[in-house]
């Protein structure tokens, strides 16, 4: 997803209100013994208010022995459970439904499990009257509020197909995850209803499992990325907003076809059935919901949605959506890797010195802040308030991971093993060493020490140079030298040379060296160089100073 300014400013006060106290986390697997399948997901959507009547039905396999299967469902009341059809005696309390299993002899067993409630939904499920007092209903569920309209067992570790059944006024449009099925008029009480079937056949996690039902009006921007989507041809794409934006369509949506060819090149087919880019109540900049990104409303009626939160949320489909982090702490391969591919669509967009900015204002965004990156590794165990996970670290530092990790391995080592890691894992979820081997199986190398320094240890490295020239000899030397605030970190430094024409000489040197060691560096210079750049590329994480001796 996309922060906006707000939102991350609460993210961070989260960061240091709840970093003294956390107490470590233990990564247990989430319900190990149970793995849903699918959701079928019948919802009556009223005219008005937040009051929901609902029938869900969960395909659910028990891989290990087990009496109880236990969703999560906060607020809403469960009036009936059945089991393989048959009615049981289900328990509600403390936000979870308990439900007893009928005895079984073997090991791996299927269930359908059917639950019947309803209520006023109070998250999770945003109903709200927009500006023009129409009532609008957007799913928000980042990163645990889906068990506020849906029983679920509601972690990224388990992954489903959906389908929606949703019955809402005839005069709303109804969207939500994979491919219209069917729509029909049904009889309700007073004005015309209709029923709506949306079916998502790939396996998302249940925080994407959205809908929208709201007064839409879809801009159709046409079949895009023909020849690189998953399930057929191409990947159609709409814009939905409200009715009065309508006119100002596509407007910085005008390239998302090329968004999506880029990113279907660079990674792998485009996975879901079609792409829509909603205007919505979501509480986030942007969110990746599958196959349907909701964009907070604001931005729609001002200037427009910012391109690069469009490139960021379009890059989740395949990482975050199709591929999903098992557990919350690995939650950059989500955030970071949509933050970067982000900026390789700006690359595409707008080339190298586009993309350069862009990385250097990442560069700029890390070493500015205080709440995360200086106190905690990008892969965090420990923090347990998952909004406070949303900062700098996750995103922007993730992001320039891979930037380093690209350099690192090179170009298409690294490309190979981004294809690699995705044809593995979508549809599924993966962890920071998946894509660590396969990123040592592309390059050959080892990078333990890699993803053990930049993502399991908080901070970066400070460099100072000190230069002079010595004019009789034409020699410019250099001592680089590590501050000892994070501790030494092993990478490549490019020292640029600027000489009067404005032409930067570049040298690399190996900064391999321990906690305060000084590197010398000597090289010929016919001049006295106008000043000392080091990494003048912007290809490393680290704050720079340099003076002349
Ligand atoms: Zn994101």
């Amino acid at each position: 997803m996309t922060l906006i300014p707000r939102a991350l400013a609460l993210a961070v006060i989260g960061v240091m209100s709840s970093s003294a106290a956390a107490r470590a986390q233990q990564i247990r697997p989430y319900q190990p013994a149970f793995d849903v399948s699918d959701y079928a997901i019948a919802i009556e959507v009223p005219d008005t208010g937040a009051t929901i009547r609902a029938q869900a039905t969960l395909s659910v396999s028990r891989t290990l022995p087990r009496d109880t299967l236990v969703l999560d469902l906060l607020d809403l009341t469960v009036r009936g459970v059945t089991v393989d059809g048959r009615a049981v005696r289900f328990t509600q309390a403390r936000g979870t439904i308990a439900i007893p299993l009928p005895k079984r002899s073997s090991t791996r067993v299927e269930y359908k499990v059917g639950i019947d409630y309803g209520g006023a939904v109070t998250d999770g499920l945003i109903a709200r009257a927009d500006s023009a007092g129409r009532w609008t209903y957007f799913g928000d569920n980042w990163p645990d509020r889906a068990r506020h309209w849906i029983p679920s067992i509601d972690h990224p570790s388990d992954k489903a197909t959906v389908t929606w059944r949703i019955t809402a006024p005839a005069s709303k449009t109804v969207l939500a995850n994979g491919k219209l099925v069917s729509t029909r008029v049904v009889r309700g009480d007073g004005a015309e209803r209709r029923e709506t079937v949306w079916r998502e056949s790939r396996r998302i996690p249940v925080y994407l499992m959205v809908i929208a039902v709201a007064p839409l009006e879809q801009f159709d921007v046409g079949e895009t990325a023909c020849g690189l989507a998953e399930t057929q041809r191409c990947v159609p794409q709409s814009v939905y907003t409200a009715p009065e934006q309508r006119s100002r369509m596509p407007g910085s949506f005008a390239r998302v076809g090329e968004m999506v060819q880029l990113l279907a090149r660079l990674v792998g087919k485009y996975p879901y059935e079609k792409l829509a880019h909603v205007q919505s109540s979501t509480r986030y900049g942007g969110m990746e919901n599958a196959s349907a990104i909701f964009y907070a409303d604001a931005p729609f009626r001002g200037a427009g949605t910012n391109e690069g939160t469009i490139a960021h949320e379009t890059a989740h489909q395949w990482f975050g959506d199709a591929v999903t982090e098992r557990e919350w702490p690995h939650v950059w391969l989500s955030e970071g890797f949509a933050t970067y591919f982000a900026a390789l669509w700006t690359r595409a967009a707008r080339g190298d010195s586009g993309f350069r900015n862009q990385m250097a204002n990442i560069r700029s965004t890390i070493l500015a802040d205080s709440a995360a990156v200086p106190r905690r590794p990008v892969i965090d165990t420990i923090e347990t308030d998952l909004l406070a996970l949303l900062n700098r670290n996750s995103y922007e530092k993730g992001g320039f991971v891979l930037h380093m990790l690209r350099a690192q391995v090179g170009e298409r080592a690294f490309f190979d093993a981004i294809r690699a890691y995705y044809a593995k894992y979508r549809h599924a979820t993966a962890v920071s060493d998946d894509l660590r081997a396969e990123m040592e199986r592309t390059s050959k190398q080892s990078l333990g020490w890699f993803f053990d320094q930049w993502l399991r240890r908080p901070g970066y490295p400070e460099v100072a140079a000190i230069w002079s020239y010595d004019a009789a000899s034409r020699q410019v030397n250099v001592e680089l030298t590590q501050g000892v605030r994070f501790g030494a970190f092993r990478f490549p430094l490019v020292v640029g040379i600027v000489d009067s024409t404005g032409t930067i000489h570049r040298t690399t040197v190996d900064m391999n060296a321990g906690e305060g060691a000084t590197v010398r560096m000597q090289t010929a210079s016919a001049s006295k160089p106008v000043r000392i750049v080091l990494d003048p590329d912007v290809a490393l994480l680290a704050n720079f100073a340099v003076t002349e001796r």
